[in-house]
């Protein structure tokens, strides 16, 4: 059996890093005649998703719970183990097959009471990827909850839920796993299976598995095979970077010795480490060491996204590396190289202007403000506050950021700035911005990216604009927009 497999949580309990989801799960076990709760469980990223809502299905259903912990062993959780109940149904919504059968295979058989389990129990996963048609549908039957039916949806994109659907949900946002969790998790598995390890290789394998505990326990299990987890076996194994190395590289960029640092990049790549991984985790270092020299490690994390969102033109992904890091030697002598070239682009391009012409007078009323912000340029404040802008505007803010994202001509900022950066509303000529990653926070805190991409909304909408932007925790960002 794999290490995956063994120590996928079967309690409440083993889900590292969940207390907060498993009090409340453990409460509402206690008082188990007044459950009559829908679940929505949100992810930040992929992970033990399924697993979880197994559990409180068992939970629900368990003949013997184990300190409010599903037993594994009784009859009711067994059929949901082997899943060989029909009471006990999981669906990926992924699946178009089930998203045109949604009435007959959950709607109407869900209105018939449970036959081998007491709680009937549909799973719904990537709940979100729903058509429109099947949430109405699906919100008529958890509109009427019945004590012997119960909905447990899953999804990593919970912002494309209907809010019909999230306010009448249990919603439980899981937590990534930091680093010091994961690496404690990782040395109690490593001790269970008498494996040999060292804290630091533990935690570049937290690094690279992007706080996702499935993935890390996946990777310990790979390396496990030298029965010695340390770092060099982690690196040769896993094709990855030790710190002290992402380390040392960033020292020798900031010689600006470009001898040295492509004699580096070269030893890197003869090492066989996996360039595109080494970028992600020299950004996830940039990210975590931020503040030790802010100014410096904001130019690398610029240095490395180019590196990312270049290094598939080229046969040789060093390349990529030795171009994108010249650019930047280069810069340091003439300003920013890439700039002029840049705005040309954007002032060349043909403007996109189809989102206006789906809602022309809307944009017509907004005229005689913009030309008295205009003048009053960036250090204008909001004279008023219109509630009303943020209802009325939404749906173009989004088209307007796809729009401007596109032509800003940066794939990886385009990936990340697409749904981890909501224009939220515009006041005079500042649009409210709000981060909901650091990531997405570190590209828009370039100076240049931000210049970019103010021209390009200013060209849209024809003011000058002015970002303002604000960093919430993504799970924070949702939490809020649900009590709304
Ligand atoms: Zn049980």
């Amino acid at each position: 059996m794999s290490l995956a497999n063994k120590y996928r949580p079967k309690t409440f309990d083993e889900m590292i890093w969940q207390e907060h989801i498993i009090d409340i799960l453990k409460a509402q076990m206690k008082s188990r005649d007044v459950v009559h709760h829908n679940y929505l469980l949100f992810w930040p990223r992929w992970t033990w998703k399924t697993t979880s809502a197994r559990l409180i299905a068992k939970a629900l259903n368990c003949l013997n719970l184990q300190d409010w912990n599903p037993c594994n062993h009784c009859a009711n959780c067994e059929l949901i183990n082997n899943w060989t109940s029909l009471d006990y149904v999981e669906i990926d919504a992924a699946s178009h097959t089930w998203v045109d059968n949604i009435r007959e295979e959950i709607i109407d058989k869900a209105s018939y009471p449970p036959t081998t389990l007491s709680k009937k129990i549909y799973v719904i996963d990537e709940v979100h990827m729903l058509s429109k048609w099947a949430f109405n549908a699906l919100l008529k039957t958890i509109e009427e909850p019945k004590g012997n039916v119960c909905f447990i949806f899953a999804t990593t994109e919970i912002h494309k839920v209907p809010d019909t659907i999230i306010s009448r949900c249990q919603v439980f946002n899981y937590k990534k796993v930091p680093d010091n969790a994961m690496v404690s998790h990782l040395e109690n598995i490593c001790k269970q299976e008498n494996l040999k390890y060292t804290e630091s290789a533990l935690k570049i394998i937290s690094n690279i598995s992007e706080w996702c505990v499935r993935d890390a326990v996946k990777y310990v299990d790979q390396v496990s095979i030298l029965w010695d987890l340390n770092e060099e076996n982690v690196a040769r194994f896993l094709w990855v970077a030790w710190e002290s190395l992402i380390k040392e590289t960033l020292q020798d960029i900031k010689t600006w010795d470009r001898e040295k640092i492509f004699s580096k990049l070269d030893n890197i790549w003869w090492q066989g480490i996996d360039l595109s991984q080494f970028a992600k985790q020299t950004i996830g270092y940039l990210d975590q060491h931020l503040l030790e020299d802010t100014d410096f490690y904001l130019r690398c994390s610029e240095i490395f996204w180019d590196i990312i969102s270049t290094i598939k033109r080229y046969p040789y992904p060093i390349v990529a590396y030795k171009i994108a890091i010249n650019k930047y030697l280069n810069g340091n002598n003439t300003e920013s190289t890439s700039k002029p070239v840049i705005e040309k682009k954007i002032i060349s391009e043909e403007k996109k202007n189809d989102w206006k012409k789906e809602e022309p007078q809307k944009i017509e009323e907004q005229k005689p403000e913009i030309k008295q912000d205009s003048e009053k340029k960036a250090e204008n404040t909001p004279q008023e506050n219109k509630p009303n802008d943020h209802k009325d505007y939404s749906w173009n803010f989004k088209e307007l950021w796809n729009n401007v994202l596109e032509k800003m001509n940066k794939p990886t900022a385009q990936t990340h700035l697409k749904d981890e950066a909501i224009i939220e509303k515009k006041e005079g000529n500042i649009l409210e911005i709000t981060v909901i990653t650091s990531l997405a926070k570190v590209l828009l805190n370039n100076e240049d990216n931000k210049k970019v991409l103010e021209k390009l909304l200013s060209d849209e909408l024809g003011e000058n604009i002015t970002m303002n932007i604000t960093f919430i925790k993504k799970e924070e960002y949702f939490a809020q927009k649900m009590w709304l």
